[in-house]
């Protein structure tokens, strides 16, 4: 859940999927749609069917219990070199390196690292080094917290990595003033800290623009679900398409679309969100009166504002929910 998303952001949804998954038999016994429900609006959803199908592997191995080395973790769906070294180090004190953004900017300035650190060879050699500190740290006897808590000596070292990139060598004013390896760090003595990491600027965001369309008829709305493979699949979503650059009127376009009067189209406070580098503007219109035109497909179903809330929509999707009137008001 953590994987770029935010501790405060992620807190409540941890809290109740534990609730509802308390071990990994329970989370297995769930049936997908309710897996993706639990994590609607928290993003990156193949994160939600790759813990399932992972849950799934777990309980039907031989071993029947959570793999612990980075090898047998690298099995498992979704689970990557970073992801694998997090859980054998951090879960199971074993000697396995991690480079996440933070771990990445505290080598690099230590080290004076040139190069681009997402290409490969100087991946590659920071890798090494994360490999060189965890090994070091084996054998150097547990750490207690100040709650008492003990961390395993590998555990202690890959945490206090990333604590250090996240609090003390910030990406813009690195506190080195306070910082414990300030006297082995080569990018301090030269003054040169936010040279580091040597980062490629990212690409800029591709702007668009999609529509949506709520087609209403007797209370019931028509959702479909989003097909498996693709982006955000086995969620549900109101039809739509994206619009074509430049076009004069979108709600126009829509009803052409469509098929139908342009003022049987209440539109609806636009929407904007981002998936990677998209930023899109979703326009989205409340349509009743209409039947069910062809284009929108047979492949969806109608559902009325109950099962609305219960079915699992992606967060843009959601808040088109949130935007329509109340049931029973006048659409436009
Ligand atoms: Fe980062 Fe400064 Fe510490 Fe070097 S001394 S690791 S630049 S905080």
């Amino acid at each position: 859940m953590l994987q770029q998303t935010q501790v405060q952001t992620v807190i409540p949804y941890w809290n109740r999927w534990m609730a509802t998954f308390p071990d990994v038999h329970a989370l297995v016994a769930a049936p997908e749609d309710r897996v993706l429900k639990l994590w609607e609006g928290l993003g990156y959803y193949s994160r939600a069917r790759n813990l399932h199908r992972a849950a799934a592997r777990i309980v039907g191995s031989e071993a029947g219990r959570f793999p612990d080395t980075v090898e047998s973790l690298l099995e498992l769906p979704g689970i990557g070199r970073y992801t694998a070294g997090a859980i054998a180090s951090i879960a199971f004190n074993k000697p396995a390196p991690i480079l996440d953004g933070n771990v990445v900017r505290v080598l690099t300035r230590l080290l004076a690292l040139r190069g681009d650190p997402r290409t490969r060879l100087p991946q590659e050699f920071l890798w090494a080094r994360a490999q060189d500190l965890v090994t070091a740290s084996e054998g150097r006897g547990d750490i207690r917290m100040p709650w008492g808590e003990r961390l395993g000596d590998c555990s202690a070292l890959n945490q206090s990595l990333m604590e250090l990139g996240a609090t003390v060598c910030l990406p813009k004013g690195a506190r080195c003033e306070i910082c414990p390896v300030q006297t082995r760090c080569r990018a301090r003595a030269e003054g040169t800290q936010e040279r580091y990491p040597e980062t490629a600027p990212r690409q800029a965001p591709i702007q668009k623009v999609h529509a949506a369309v709520v087609v209403e008829q007797a209370g019931s709305m028509w959702v479909r679900q989003r097909p498996a493979g693709g982006v955000n699949a086995g969620f549900w979503e109101f039809p739509g398409l994206e619009i074509p650059d430049p076009v004069d009127s979108v709600r126009r376009h829509v009803a052409g679309w469509l098929g139908v009067p342009e003022d049987r189209l209440a539109p609806l406070p636009p929407i904007r969100h981002a998936i990677t580098r998209y930023r899109i503007q979703l326009e989205t219109f409340h349509a009743t009166g209409i039947g069910l035109p062809d284009v929108v497909g047979s492949a969806g179903r109608w559902v009325d504002r109950q099962e609305l809330e219960a079915l699992a929509f992606t967060a843009a999707h959601r808040r088109i929910v949130r935007l329509l009137p109340k049931a029973g008001m006048p659409v436009a």
